[in-house]
């Protein structure tokens, strides 16, 4: 998995990253084992977990943390406490797209769902971070929203509703963190190469799912999708000292969409 990373600027650093073995998830990791750090994966899913942390050697510990449970994102930043006696970043990053339905055709229980993992699931990881952190004498947690916490997204209400509420969470969690030394941010992508667009893709239009992904890259000035890479190139930037004077930040990394 290692490749030749321009700098290290995460030497000695701890981070927990939520959705790790994601698209998303998966390459923040490889670009923090490369610059230095040494990561806490936490998923759903065991055997994924044990094969990507396996690539990193003994820079990688994992759990099977669900972010909707308490106990389980506390046990998460333990990890990092037991196995390295420190943790300096946290990102939140882990998030379900839901159902793709018009508001009045989406089930209550769907929204809950959606809701349930990328808001309270944020909350309880930055509940178990924040005091971590402080301890510490500081850090950096970065949390991953989308163009859709800035704008509408037909379809998507509760995606869009979760990825609003996120912005008000790091806002806050900015200025609860500033007086310790912890930076909070969001990165807030268009859509990126991964698992979730090809679910959202299927399920705006499950007769031809290419027609939909031709549709959004109508609104990319780019006229691409992102790469994970890409993305964690941005939150590694944030998650290091190079990035000491932003927090309370929207970072979009998203081809132009915004600008239009
Ligand atoms: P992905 O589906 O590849 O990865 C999401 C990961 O989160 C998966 O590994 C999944 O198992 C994990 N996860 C889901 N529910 C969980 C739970 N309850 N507890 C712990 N882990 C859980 O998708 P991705 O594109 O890598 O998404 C990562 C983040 O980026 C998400 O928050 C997503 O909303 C956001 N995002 C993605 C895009 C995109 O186009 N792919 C764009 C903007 C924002």
């Amino acid at each position: 998995m290692a490749s030749n990373a321009a700098t290290r600027r995460l030497d000695g650093a701890v981070a927990l990253i939520t959705g790790a073995t994601g698209g998303i998830g998966r390459a923040t990791a490889a670009r923090f084992v490369d610059e230095g750090a040494r990561v806490v994966l936490a998923d759903l899913d065991a055997e994924a977990l044990s094969d990507l942390a396996a690539a990193f050697g003994p820079s990688a510990a994992w759990i099977c943390a669900d972010v909707t449970e308490e106990e389980q994102n506390r046990a998460a930043v333990a990890l990092a406490l037991e196995r390295w006696s420190r943790i300096d970043i946290g990102v939140l990053n882990a998030g379900i797209e839901g159902r793709v339905a018009a508001i009045d055709e989406l089930a209550p229980a769907d929204f809950d769902r959606v809701i349930a993992v990328n808001v309270r699931g944020v909350f309880l990881g930055l509940a178990q971070l924040l005091p971590a952190l402080r301890r510490g004498g500081g850090g950096a947690i970065t949390i991953t929203s989308s163009t859709a916490g800035l704008r509408g997204a037909a379809g998507l209400a509760a995606y869009t509703a979760s990825k609003h509420a996120v912005i008000g969470l790091m806002k806050s969690a900015a200025l609860e963190g500033a007086p310790h030394n912890i930076r909070v941010n969001t990165v807030n992508p268009a859509p990126v190469e991964t698992r979730m667009m090809r679910s959202i893709e299927a399920g705006a239009r499950p007769d031809d799912p290419d027609g939909a992904k031709t549709k959004f890259l109508t609104g990319i000035p780019l006229k691409r999708y992102g790469r994970p890479e890409e993305i964690a190139a941005l939150i590694a930037f944030l998650s290091s000292d190079e990035a000491s004077f932003c927090t309370g930040g929207i970072y979009t990394a998203d081809g132009g969409t915004m600008a239009g």
